[in-house]
């Protein structure tokens, strides 16, 4: 029992014959103390990051964490892609917990329930400045792994998402997160489809934790007041 609900897989990911850019294909599973006392949620306010061959895992928040706030990861159960029952139900199969998060507290639709509701009265700026980050052209280079596109606009989409993160559950949080989430993958390295390379893994030391755009990257998400 420890194992399965206690050891995080590390993935690594590729992408697919036509180039589009998928996630998790598992490569590994490592034990990680301090992570494994994270609780889930359906709406989790950080993302697991690991860097290809490294096996350092950093977090990383999706929405805005007060001083005092507890922080949440999420076990493979999210809102936006499972509906409450179908949630509740594998969380309490493979962990053995009753899910008793905002999410499921308060059913939380999913992003396909989401997108059939009317819509919010949003701020119109918010949505603007996200209509004009996130337009068509963005979503195909981050769903082709395009790097430049990806340090471009992550950290608008950061400010996007604490700015909508009261309106939650909203389709534009969503689109933001599942963005910021793609921007991440990318940095974190990916595959290209038929590629049979073996992952050269570097030994684990804080030394490997110092590729220069996740410095950057810490600095942003990682200001005084979280
Ligand atoms: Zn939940």
């Amino acid at each position: 029992m420890t194992v399965p609900t206690n050891m995080h897989g590390i993935s690594t990911n590729v992408m697919n014959e036509n180039g589009l850019l998928l996630s998790d294909v598992s490569v590994a599973s490592g034990a990680y103390a301090f992570l494994s006392l994270i609780n889930h949620s359906c709406a989790p306010n950080v993302v697991r990051f690991s860097k290809e061959g490294e096996g350092i895992m950093t977090l990383f928040a999706l929405r805005p964490i007060k001083k005092g706030m507890q922080i949440f990861d999420n076990y493979g159960s999210h809102h936006a892609m499972e509906d409450y029952s179908s949630r509740q139900s594998s969380l309490k199969f493979q962990y053995k917990f009753t899910c008793v998060c905002e999410a499921c507290v308060d059913k939380w639709p999913t992003y396909v329930q989401l997108n059939m509701m009317p819509t919010k009265d949003l701020p119109v700026k918010i949505c603007q400045k996200k209509k004009s980050v996130l337009n068509q052209h963005a979503i195909r280079q981050l769903q082709n792994g395009d790097v430049c596109t990806a340090l471009n606009i992550y950290k608008d989409l950061c400010v996007l998402c604490e700015q909508f993160d009261k309106y939650a559950p909203c389709v534009e949080l969503c689109d933001c997160q599942e963005a910021l989430k793609q921007c991440f993958m990318i940095f974190e390295g990916f595959r290209t489809f038929g590629s049979d390379d073996v992952i050269e893994w570097t030994e684990i030391t804080t030394k490997t934790f110092n590729g220069p755009e996740i410095g950057a990257l810490n600095k942003f998400f990682f200001p005084q007041e979280v």
